[in-house]
């Protein structure tokens, strides 16, 4: 352990994650880091933080911190973390109520910081160590050009390369199953694009969808995603399987009128019936040409799809938006699910947006369970499904049917 601020050079080298603790007080500082240390992590611990800005490293992979500090306080970090575009995990931790505690959880991530979770003291090794394991190692399976982070993206794929891959079919669905919260039933499953790149691996969809979106490339790779994902559904059913399948569209399809006739097309000529399709929207999507947004979502369901509204929390859509759009699921957005087992109020927001949900006719869909605890939050909360890596990650579609006849849900 390290009181004192030190740089470590070598940091994003080899297997262990490097970590700073900044909090004013040094008893908390060293259970931090005992943790820390317990689960891998190299720990450099710091108690004023007047000396953060001048020592600051853009090495350090997580950064925990202490909001309330004399000197320099969590939020001024922040905001300086965000000025220097950190792209390190960061875990926010404090005594402050948890109203204040989610709000400065909100400012860091409108500043585009890489929030693993706010943590109200006192934290249980418990809570530390679940949010010390989704720290990202720096040289995980993903390339590091495409982390899920701010930093300025120095390798990523280009439009060529993209534009390459769609051509030469190197994009592909994997699936996520989604489960009946009652019995553990398979509900269905979300196809999920990946992009097998052919020296840098698999590529995840954050690190190439914003670049297809801002190209217009989104429209042929939409196209091969849809396309994809009824073959699948058509070729379980040849097994006898009536597997359900969602796929996701992005903001873009929603001024092409015509959307809804290719996905029709799509699935008359392999003889699917609609109601074995569901489309899955952003709910920041839907805000921007409402008329056309409507025009399109109402034709989709009229054809008999499914419609969801997806990473729903994260928009602003009115009340009336949500009464007039004709979504028939809601799917609640990983981030309230996430603290959900141990924040009151994410739990009341849940609880309330089932309700509304389930108001208008909707079926209430829960994404992030990690964990059991928060499955029987979820389930206490009247989610009707579930998706998590606690049940299943994403898989490539030869997979399901085995997962499906092994998983069980224990009681
Ligand atoms: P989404 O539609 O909300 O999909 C759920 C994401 O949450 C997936 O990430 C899934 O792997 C992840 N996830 C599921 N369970 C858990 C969990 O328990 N914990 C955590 N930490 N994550 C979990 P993925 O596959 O990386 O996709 C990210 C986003 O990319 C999707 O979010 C969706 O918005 C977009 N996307 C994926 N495929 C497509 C596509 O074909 N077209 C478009 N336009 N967007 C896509
Ligand atoms: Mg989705
Ligand atoms: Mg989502």
């Amino acid at each position: 352990m390290n009181m004192g601020l030190t740089d470590n050079n070598n940091t994003t080298e080899g297997d262990y994650r490097t970590i700073l603790v900044v909090d004013d007080e040094p008893d908390v500082c060293e259970y931090v880091t005992i943790v820390a240390e317990g689960v891998g992590f190299e720990a450099t611990s710091i108690t004023d933080g007047r000396s953060f800005a001048s020592s600051y490293s853009r090495h350090f992979d997580c950064i925990v911190l202490d909001l309330t500090m004399p000197g320099m306080d969590g939020i001024e970090l922040i905001r300086f973390l965000a000025d220097n575009k950190s792209s390190a995990s960061i875990i926010l931790m404090s005594g402050v109520d948890s109203t204040i505690l989610h709000s400065a959880e909100q400012l860091a991530k409108h500043h585009g910081l890489n929030i693993v979770g706010a943590l109200k003291k006192p934290v249980s090794v418990d809570d530390l160590e679940k949010h010390l394991e989704r720290v990202p190692h720096a040289h995980s399976q993903i390339a590091a050009p495409f982390r899920k982070t701010n930093a300025p993206i120095v390798d990523g794929p280009t439009e060529t390369e993209l534009r390459e891959a769609i051509a030469n079919k190197q994009l592909l669905l994997h699936y996520q199953p989604k489960i009946n919260m009652s019995d553990g039933s398979l509900a269905g499953v979300e196809a999920l694009v990946r992009w097998q790149h052919p020296e840098k691996g698999m590529i995840p969809p954050i690190a190439f969808i914003p670049l297809a979106e801002e190209t217009g490339l989104i429209e042929e790779l939409t196209t091969q995603v849809t396309e994809m994902a009824i073959e699948q559904c058509a070729e379980w059913l040849r097994q006898g399987e009536r597997i359900k399948v969602a796929f996701n569209m992005s903001a873009k399809s929603l001024t092409d009128l015509d959307f809804p006739d290719h996905v029709w097309e799509a699935a008359k000529e392999r003889g699917i019936d609609p109601s074995l399709v569901a489309v899955e929207l952003t709910e920041t999507a839907i805000v921007t040409e409402l008329n056309r947004s409507l025009d399109i979502l109402t034709r989709l369901r009229m054809k008999g799809f499914h419609l969801a509204i997806d990473d729903f929390g994260t928009g602003y859509s009115s009340m009336q938006q949500l009464q007039n759009l004709p979504f028939d699921e809601l799917k609640i957005d990983q981030s309230f699910v996430k603290n959900a087992a141990n924040d009151e109020e994410a739990r009341k927001i849940i609880e309330s947006t089932v309700e509304l949900g389930h108001k208008l006719n909707m079926e209430v869909v829960v994404e992030g369970i990690e964990d059991k605890e928060l499955w029987d939050v979820l389930r206490d909360c009247g989610c009707n499904q579930a998706q998590g890596f606690w049940m299943a990650r994403p898989m490539p579609a030869g997979d399901i049917l085995k997962w499906r006849d092994e998983w069980k849900l224990e009681e």
